[in-house]
Order: structure tokens, then sequence, then C-alpha cells
């Protein structure tokens, strides 16, 4: 069975959530573009939402 509360808690935790794909950093951003890494100043950063999935 799903649960969806625990969906939902995990989207809140994961949403607006950055990884850095050169350092694995991760960020927290409410902006979709333009987003760097605090670490390596990388603008190649992916969601962490996609790891949820899959
Ligand atoms: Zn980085």
């Amino acid at each position: 069975m799903a649960k969806p509360r625990n969906e939902i808690a995990v989207k809140r935790l994961f949403t607006n959530v950055y990884i850095c794909m050169k350092c694995n950093a991760k960020v927290r951003s409410g902006k979709k573009d333009g987003v760097k890494c605090r670490k390596c100043h990388s603008t190649g950063m992916r969601l962490k939402n996609k790891d949820i999935k899959g």
C-alpha cells in the first residue's frame, strides 16, 4: 500500500533541493534557473527530486 502522507513529506524535503553534478553538494534554492553550487560554483545542478523515483 502506498503512503500518501509519506510521499508529501518526501516531496517537501526534496523539492527545491539541487545536487551538484560535480561535487554532489546539496544546495537548496527556490530558483529554477541559475542555481549555483556553493562549494565549487558549478552551474551543473540537477534536482534532488529526480532521485526518488526509479
Ligand atoms: Zn559543486
